[in-house]
């Protein structure tokens, strides 16, 4: 229920489909609504972005035109922006918020926006939930991890005072019986999270706990395999799992979901963004369904300009045709990093594929990590599982698990069988003995330790 302060003013309005203007625009309408935005960032980025000095003095006449620009390929980001640079700052002095990058290796960067960046930010990310279908009068935990400089917790609370429900700041709660606890006095009926921490939850809740019954789990940061999700499905009483929506620190929100969108298919947030898909081998368009490079142009930031970012995602645009939600916002699949893949000399391995070998394998938990290292000249791969809580590690069945690991990969067996592979193991670790990222609690899944 909404209360009204007299005397007050009040910002916070429902975001809801009839705000997104930029929706109801004609197909013409949006292409020079978006060329007039470029041409803006562009004259912006060239006057106060040392990094951008040489873009063109000329307007761009033409969206199809931003392909004269130069790519901004990933590590020429992390080399001009804080702390291993400034070519790419914009406006070093602004106002609003300092962030930092949550990188489980080396120094985290830095990452500046204004308060009106974040507040339009915050917008976009409440018209992405809205369509993934939260509804005025939820109760939304935010269990987005909390503090650190990372921002994930903080924008999405500022996209929920957008949408009228009711919130409860849980971030990562001290633990899974509080969380609960929670959850069931204030009638949670919807989850707001990186997996790994509402799956954390569920593990840990001591047993006969009473679960809540969760109508959506929105997630973020990382994809849902069918482990954790079967978990979810089974202790929430059923929900819907949706993505919160794509986005990055550098980047802002990419990409949200509506109730159409199968699993790693997105909606561009396209009055933010203008998004190539290119050649992986080439800088040319990709066609329709072919799987490349993904390059965004984001039109809003200004501290840190980001024109033609090259952000490491392969992806493919989904069909032309408008989505049965109606909204005109075209779609792409996002198909994954190269890093979250394991490309051997003898192996393509996917997450899929492991997360099935965990099936049917008494007492673990829905997490794996692959470690690959060399004994002598061959590749050896060990797959790494943990116990659940309270489970002994000799209670599980290491033979099966590995038995299974190769049953689901016929290559494998033929390999290890021919020699090419030194060996292929299973082994079992107490619950929370594998070392997890700080950040998104998410264990490193591919640890790649042959000699190069
Ligand atoms: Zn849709």
């Amino acid at each position: 229920m909404k209360t009204i302060i007299e005397g007050y003013e009040s910002p916070w309005r429902r975001v809801g489909p009839a705000e997104n203007r930029f929706a109801q625009l004609t197909d013409s309408e949006r292409r020079s609504w978006l060329l007039e935005r470029l041409n803006i960032l562009v004259r912006h980025a060239r006057s106060h972005a040392e990094y951008y000095r040489e873009l063109p003095a000329q307007d761009l006449t033409d969206l199809e035109q931003i392909r004269q620009l130069p790519i901004l390929e990933n590590a020429a980001y992390r080399k001009h922006t804080p702390p291993n640079g400034t070519q790419l700052v914009a406006v070093p002095e602004a106002y609003g918020l300092a962030l930092a990058s949550g990188g489980t290796t080396g120094e985290p960067r830095s990452c500046y926006r204004t308060s009106e960046e974040q507040h339009v930010i915050a917008t976009r990310l409440a018209w992405g939930l809205d369509a993934a279908g939260i509804r005025p009068g939820d109760v939304v935990a935010n269990m987005m991890p909390p503090g650190n400089l990372w921002v994930p917790f903080i924008s999405f609370l500022g996209a929920l005072e957008h949408l009228e429900v009711r919130v409860l700041p849980i971030g990562r709660a001290y633990s899974a019986e509080a969380a609960l606890k929670w959850m069931n006095r204030y009638k949670v009926n919807v989850l707001l999270g990186y997996p790994a921490e509402i799956v954390r939850v569920a593990l840990e809740a001591p047993e006969g706990s009473t679960f809540p019954k969760i109508r959506l789990i929105a997630t973020s940061g990382t994809p849902v395999y069918e482990g954790p999700k079967k978990l979810l499905e089974d202790k929430f009483g059923g929900p819907r799992l949706v993505s919160a929506g794509y986005a990055s620190n550098d980047t802002g929100p990419m990409g949200y979901q509506c109730e159409h969108c199968a699993t790693g298919v997105f909606h561009l947030q396209d009055d933010l963004q203008i998004l190539e898909i290119l050649e992986v081998d080439a800088d040319e368009p990709c066609p329709k369904g072919k799987p490349g490079r993904m390059i965004f142009t984001q039109l809003l930031l200004r501290v840190v300009p980001v024109i033609r970012y090259a952000i490491g995602d392969i992806g493919k645009w989904v069909d032309e045709d408008v989505c049965p939600c109606g909204r005109r916002s075209p779609r792409f699949e996002l198909c994954g990093r190269t890093d979250d893949m394991l490309v051997g000399e003898a192996l393509q391995l996917l997450p899929e594929t492991l997360d099935k070998a965990l099936h049917g394998v008494a007492g673990i938990g829905p997490d794996w990590q692959l470690r690959t290292f060399s004994e002598g000249v061959r590749d050896c791969i060990e797959l790494r599982v943990e116990t659940l809580p309270n489970v002994e590690v000799e209670a599980v069945d290491a033979k099966q698990l590995r038995d299974n690991l190769l049953g689901q990969n016929l290559d494998m067996q033929s390999d290890l069988e021919g020699g090419l592979l030194g060996s292929v193991e299973a082994r079992v670790f107490p619950y929370g003995a594998l070392p997890r990222s700080p950040r998104t609690g998410k264990i490193t899944l591919f640890l790649d330790e042959r000699k190069k």
